[in-house]
């Protein structure tokens, strides 16, 4: 796989080992830069983290994005994390080739527009993975401003503010000759969809699938939010996952909580207890990690049925109302 720069590397740069394969993020401070493979890379980042920059501002825990750029396997479609409101993630999706430029889930307008007036970028689409403010936030400004269209979901074209094309379960989209095939995962609202890039290994979940949790059952049943995960899990498991929020961490205390004799998500939380004490994003993770860690996609695991008293014979749409229920009191 190719990675490209949002940034023109200095010849120090061009000493570290900076290639990814689909999961791994470039963090570059203004003089020493840092480059690393998530997971893979954990003890060379001990090495040579020490001067990230993180905060600026009480509101928002993250600004990786101004120096950073999320690149996945389509050598020519960029994404890149844009922190918004407390813990939200937009993402620019940059096209190389044509320079088109979306944005999934803009919950508030001036990140989006800093992040594009820094790369002098124009804005041609928005996507957004359901209604909820914290994900539509920004639509009208951007579009206003940008001329852009807003995507959504056929289903809920009356929430989704200033929606101009309506897709629908099964739908393919292009984003610049990108495929994008659109899966309906109701359970989080009813009109909540996931946008699935398969030539890049990633997919959209808005608050579908986070890490180490799903989204609050608002309009589904648990039903409905397990077909929707079981959905997601049926593509491939390095598939990188770009979820709305950056609640990985508090979501760990609950996932461990309940299983906490899996080895590899104590591995993984120690992962991301180190990242977040960085600044740095958890996101995104990959469907692998999600199926070894994620108690919403484990609810057939027996230690989590005996830590929550869940009865071996109960399907696993009973488990993860169980479970989903577990954390809401959590
Ligand atoms: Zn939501």
């Amino acid at each position: 796989m190719m990675l490209r720069m949002l940034s023109k590397p200095s010849s120090a740069m061009a000493t570290l080992p900076c290639s990814r394969v689909r999961s791994g993020l470039c963090v570059w401070p203004d003089v020493r830069q840092l480059c690393f493979r998530k997971g893979i890379l954990y003890g060379f980042m001990r090495l040579f983290s020490t001067p990230l920059k993180t905060l600026r501002g009480a509101s928002r825990s993250l600004r990786v994005a101004q120096f950073c750029s999320v690149v996945n396997m389509s050598p020519t479609l960029q994404i890149e994390l844009v922190p918004c409101l407390k813990d939200n993630y937009a993402y620019l999706l940059h096209d190389v080739d044509t320079g088109t430029v979306g944005v999934v889930d803009p919950s508030e307008a001036v990140p989006v527009i800093d992040a594009l007036s820094r790369k002098n970028r124009n804005l041609t689409y928005i996507l957004n993975t359901h209604h909820h403010t914290d994900h539509t936030g920004g639509n009208v400004e951007l579009k206003a401003r940008y001329g852009a269209k807003v995507i959504g979901s056929g289903t809920d074209k009356e929430r989704i503010p200033g929606i101009d094309i309506h897709l629908n379960d099964g739908d393919k989209w292009m984003f610049a000759g990108h495929e994008v095939r659109i899966m309906d995962t109701p359970g989080h609202t009813r009109g909540h969809i996931s946008f699935y890039f398969p030539g890049s290994g990633a997919i959209f979940t808005g608050d579908t699938l986070f890490s180490l949790s799903c989204g609050k059952l608002f309009e589904g049943s648990p039903q409905e939010m397990l077909s929707s995960l079981k959905k997601i899990m049926s593509l491939p498991d390095d598939t990188n996952i770009y979820c709305g929020h950056e609640y990985t961490l508090s979501n760990s205390k609950f996932a461990l909580s309940i299983e906490p004799e899996n080895v590899e998500l104590q591995s993984y939380v120690s992962h991301v207890t180190y990242l977040r004490s960085k600044g740095l994003p958890t996101i995104p993770t990959t469907l692998k990690m999600e199926k070894a860690c994620n108690p919403f996609l484990r609810t057939s695991s027996a230690a989590i049925r005996q830590s929550l008293n869940i009865a071996a014979t109960a399907n696993d749409s009973e488990a993860l109302g169980v479970i989903r229920r577990a954390k809401d009191n959590f």
